[in-house]
């Protein structure tokens, strides 16, 4: 895998997780909130119970017994012969029934004006209440904040309390009443419910970690199918790299191929002898360079035609190959029926030895179909050491002139000319 890749899945990775983090955190969040928003709804729904509670049994119950000659309508009923409580009364002691402070729950009702007998309990009791009053009369509806109450977290949600008509008179008129001027619609305190805020509320929880779960599930499948393809991604690219490579060395192979021997062409020659004579090439020396030339191949052609002419070709090729020591003897054809040998770390014996050869090779070669067919060649050499610092085109010239005297001395033979016998 390259690297890009494994940068590609450690930077997913990373991602997801800081994904994973952010999505735990942000649900736990969520959670929060809908328990928040859970228990400001239960405490709104608390509050309308109260407040139409005391207005029911203000209206329906006092306002019937209130003549009645028997029963008194009184805030400290308690303990009093046919008292029943006031509407306020009534409230708080309802409050008081539904609330549970030992898990947070907690109703109470509070006023600026509480009636003289209740001082002790009916103002506001702490900072929340103080500043629920001050909200609720700049006409905020509700007034909410969270708070710690012994070991709960809860919400505090205080809602007001409006004067109704059932109960503008009483007040006005009642000697516990410190205030006397009440009109209907007036803020006449307000109810304050504390809901805990069950964050390990069990169905919410379950929902909310389904749905992580459910969240990370995806994400791991996500990641996962996302590995696979740019694994696959990867492979591919990796075969077609590997495809194109081997395509290169193919068409490098053709485009320095003869098509015809199969064996190097001119092309390759020119290359392959520039770099024997690259300084920084470790070939062995000396170097020799044989030039060899098909005699009266013109011959050939016109008596055969040039289909067997280009088979005696590929024999005569096949035929000198089999004189070449090792993959360092260099064969190419670089012209139509002209050929070049290089060899490198040779001595003059051995390149005699090798040039016997090969004439003794290409006088044997055998065309099946036209056994007449007798193919000779003829060929000049050259040798040059390191230190006589050559050149491949004074090489040429040197391999050249001794072809040339080779033909003129009759063919089918090798002529030699060592580098240093230059003029
Ligand atoms: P010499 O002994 O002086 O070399 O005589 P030669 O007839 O071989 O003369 P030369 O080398 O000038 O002739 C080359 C001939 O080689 C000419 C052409 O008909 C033939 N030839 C060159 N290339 C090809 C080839 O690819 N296929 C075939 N069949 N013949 C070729
Ligand atoms: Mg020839
Ligand atoms: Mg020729």
């Amino acid at each position: 895998m390259t690297f890009s890749h494994t940068k590609a899945i450690t930077t997913f990775t990373l991602l997801f997780m800081l994904m994973a983090v952010i999505s735990l955190i942000a649900i736990k969040k969520l959670q929060y909130s809908a328990s928040t928003a859970l228990a400001a709804r239960t405490a709104s729904v608390l509050a309308l119970t109260i407040n139409k509670a005391r207005i029911s049994y203000s209206q329906n119950s006092v306002a019937a017994l209130r003549d009645h000659p028997d029963i008194s309508v009184q805030a400290l009923y308690h303990g009093k012969q046919y008292a029943i409580p006031n509407p306020a009364t009534f409230a708080i002691e309802l409050g008081v029934a539904i609330s549970d402070p030992d898990n947070g729950l907690i109703l109470h009702t509070f006023s600026n004006y509480p009636f003289s007998s209740r001082q002790s309990n009916a103002g506001p009791q702490d900072s929340f209440q103080i500043a629920a009053l001050q909200k609720l009369n700049s006409n905020n509806r509700v007034f909410e904040r969270v708070e710690m109450i012994g070991k709960n977290n809860v919400l505090r949600h205080a809602e007001a309390i409006f004067m109704e008509e059932s109960c503008v008179d009483c007040h006005n008129s009642h000697p516990d009443s410190p205030k006397k001027d009440w009109q209907v619609g007036d803020m006449r305190g307000a109810v304050d419910i504390s809901m805990p805020l069950s964050t390990d509320d069990e169905e919410l929880t379950n929902t909310v970690q389904y749905a992580y779960v459910i969240f990370v599930a995806f994400s791991v499948i996500g990641l996962v199918c996302m590995f696979i393809t740019i694994k696959r991604a990867n492979n591919l690219s990796t075969e077609l790299e590997q495809k194109v490579k081997e395509r290169t060395v193919i068409l490098n192979k053709l485009a320095r191929t003869d098509s015809l021997t199969l064996i190097a062409n001119r092309r390759y020659f020119e290359e392959f002898s520039q770099e024997i004579f690259n300084k920084k090439s470790t070939c062995a020396w000396p170097v020799a360079l044989l030039v060899y030339d098909l005699d009266y191949f013109k011959s050939v052609n016109d008596t055969y035609g040039h289909n067997i002419g280009d088979e005696c070709l590929k024999a005569v090729v096949n035929a000198v190959n089999l004189t070449m020591r090792n993959s360092q003897d260099f064969h190419a054809r670089i012209g139509g029926e002209e050929f070049a040998i290089i060899l490198h770390g040779v001595t003059n014996i051995e390149l005699e030895k090798i040039t016997q050869l090969i004439l003794t090779n290409v006088s044997n070669v055998v065309i099946p179909a036209n056994a007449d067919i007798h193919i000779t060649c003829s060929i000049g050499s050259t040798l040059a050491t390191r230190d006589s610092n050559p050149t491949m085109k004074k090489m040429m010239g040197l391999a050249d002139k001794a072809l040339y005297q080779a033909k003129l001395s009759g063919r089918n033979q090798a002529c030699h000319l060592d580098y240093i016998d230059s003029p």
